[in-house]
């Protein structure tokens, strides 16, 4: 529990804090590490980490070591700086774009800043695990990555350069990926939760990548870039990859109208003009798929299309533009299964199969089919999940339902298989005495966007509460004094009193009025703060505040270590 044994004296420290946000911050992590001078930001999406933010990282990498040393990894120091040779046996110096940073040495040889590890670290097995029997190994490092990002920003959470764990498995058959693979989500979790994080595990996409499956660890928190579904029974996933189970209402019509609708281009006016609820119309979104060819989807009317889903249907399904649309024959605003130009494939969500009649758009500008009819007036292609997962929707595992939230990707873990193997030709002799290609899996953490989720996640009016495991120090002791007298010396014995019984102290020897010192406590974020002044002396007690709770308590100088401890637990 302890990293830190000298006690860490405000007085000398560098962290000069700020009263206003800096104005290029434009999130709130970044506003309060900045404030609490932690991190200063050097040029766009690079950043010096101070003292305290040092203090910080170290806490959450050492977290991050024990789980992967107690999870069979073993860590390794890669070079920031790699080959492009490498890069061009496993093929992706031509494809993997202008995120690498890529350069040239004094002898004309090409180079690149590390934005991952899979090529080095194939090449360094490459020749030297030779036998099934040297397998399954793990290698890890703690190292710093190079995204030239094509928009830095949100402070830590998407810089250019950033400290990540990178660890990569290696086995001699899928059997065997699938133990690395739990061991390294067991790691992951244990990570996580021991860092105080409120957090969820979601099924990734892995579909460009080419591997076998994959999950991301997402910290819940308003900035996150991903929108999630998840419910109290575990499951949780990306509203992008959940299957939505929507309810449509059918309007019941014996039979199909065509109805003038002036004006009318959208659902909501749709369900105005016709005096429905917006679930007993169903909407239509074009677009084309890899080979060309012109889908039409339906989805019912409170739903959006959700273009991941659509591109399961039709393969690199992007949305038409306005212009594709008119020379595809397409109605914008009007669009319907029945009539639509020959050739166009009609997809249609789950959900409306047992909505007989559709309130649909006519293909004709200002018209619209009120009850067109499944299999008499229209036919359907393809039936798939296409819709956008919303809160509220029965989650898929039990029923109950789903709330959302948005996340922060922290980790991710994912089967490579045999890509890199494969192509680097770093293969192993198999009992059967067969050549074969290791089976991989790489296993991510982003160790400072952690740093800055954990902010993100845990932040008040006042400043940053960081959780205990990764706090800058446990307590920080605060004497109401400037000067030398009783109370600055009672503060320091019972600084070196707590420091002596195992806790990470500060004490905030400043020449500083108390306003001062309180404002700079909360903003930093220290989980406990003691108090000592000279009227709680007169009286043997100092007062003990938790900075998560804001409750204050009085406490009498030996209990101090005991009340530290239970607000630390
Ligand atoms: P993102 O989708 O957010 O760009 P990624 O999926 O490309 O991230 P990975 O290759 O999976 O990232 O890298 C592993 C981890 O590194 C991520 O889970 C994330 O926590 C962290 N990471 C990735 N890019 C950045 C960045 N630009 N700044 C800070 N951390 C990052
Ligand atoms: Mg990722």
């Amino acid at each position: 529990m302890k990293r830190y044994t000298s006690i860490l004296r405000m007085s000398r420290l560098y962290a000069p804090t700020l009263k206003e946000d800096p104005s290029d911050a434009d999130i709130v992590s970044a506003k309060l590490l900045t404030r609490a001078g932690m991190i200063r930001k050097e040029a766009s999406g690079l950043f010096t980490f101070m003292p305290l933010g040092m203090r910080v990282l170290h806490k959450i990498q050492d977290i991050v070591r024990e789980e992967m040393d107690s999870h069979g990894g073993q860590e390794i120091l890669m070079p920031f700086v790699q080959s492009a040779d490498l890069w061009r046996q496993s093929g992706r110096w031509g494809v993997y774009g202008d995120e690498m940073l890529r350069l040239n040495d004094r002898h004309d040889n090409e180079f690149c800043l590390g934005p991952t590890h899979e090529e080095v670290v194939t090449d360094l097995v490459k020749n030297e695990l030779r036998s099934y029997k040297d397998c399954p190994k793990n290698l890890y490092q703690i190292q710093l990555k190079f995204r030239d990002e094509r928009r830095p920003r949100f402070g830590l959470l998407r810089s250019r350069e950033f400290v990540m764990k990178d660890a990569y498995s290696f086995d001699v058959s899928e059997e065997g990926l699938d133990v690395s693979y739990a061991q390294m989500r067991d790691a992951y979790i244990n990570m996580f939760s021991r860092m105080g994080l409120n957090y969820r595990i979601v099924a990734a996409d892995s579909g460009e990548i080419g591997g076998s499956g994959s999950e991301e660890f997402m910290v819940l928190a308003e900035a996150g870039e991903s929108d999630l579904v998840y419910c109290s029974c575990g499951y949780a996933s990306d509203v992008e990859i959940a299957s939505a189970s929507p309810l449509p209402t059918e309007y019941q019509v014996d039979e199909m109208s065509k109805v003038a609708t002036p004006g009318v281009h959208t659902i909501a006016e749709l369900a105005e003009f016709l005096s429905i609820p917006e679930s007993s119309c169903v909407k239509a979104f074009s677009g084309k798929d890899a080979d060309g060819q012109i889908w039409v989807l339906f989805v019912p009317g409170h739903y959006e299309v959700n273009e991941l889903k659509a591109s399961r249907v039709a393969k690199g399904f992007e949305p038409l533009t306005d212009e594709e649309m008119v020379n595809a024959g397409l109605v914008k605003g009007s669009m319907g299964p029945v009539g639509l130009p020959v050739g166009v494939k009609v997809a249609a969500d789950e959900s409306l199969r047992s909505i007989a009649r559709w309130v649909v758009g006519a293909n004709e500008d200002g018209f619209h089919y009120v009850g067109a009819k499944q299999a008499e007036d229209f036919t359907v292609d393809a039936w798939a999940d296409l819709c956008v997962t919303q809160p509220g929707e029965a989650c898929p595992c039990c029923g109950k339902p789903l709330e959302s939230a948005r996340g922060i990707e922290v980790g991710q873990i994912f089967k490579l298989g045999t890509k890199y193997s494969a192509a680097m030709e770093a293969k192993f002799m198999d009992e059967d005495g067969v050549e074969k290609p290791f089976v991989m899996g790489c296993y991510g953490v982003g160790v400072s966007r952690t740093l800055a989720a954990a902010v993100e996640q845990c932040n008040d009016e006042y400043g940053i509460v960081w959780p205990a495991a990764i706090a800058p120090a446990h307590v920080c002791v605060i004497p109401l004094s400037t000067k030398p007298d009783e109370v600055t010396e009672a503060a320091e014995a019972l600084a070196g009193q707590l420091a002596e019984a195992g806790l990470e102290v500060c004490i905030d020897d400043r020449n500083e009025r108390a306003g001062v010192k309180f404002n700079d406590a909360d903003l930093i974020g220290w989980p406990v703060q003691v108090t000592v002044g000279k009227r709680g002396l007169k009286e043997g007690t100092v007062e003990v505040k938790n900075r998560a709770t804001g409750e204050k308590v009085s406490v009498a100088l030996d209990q101090v270590q005991a009340a530290v401890e239970a607000v630390l637990a």
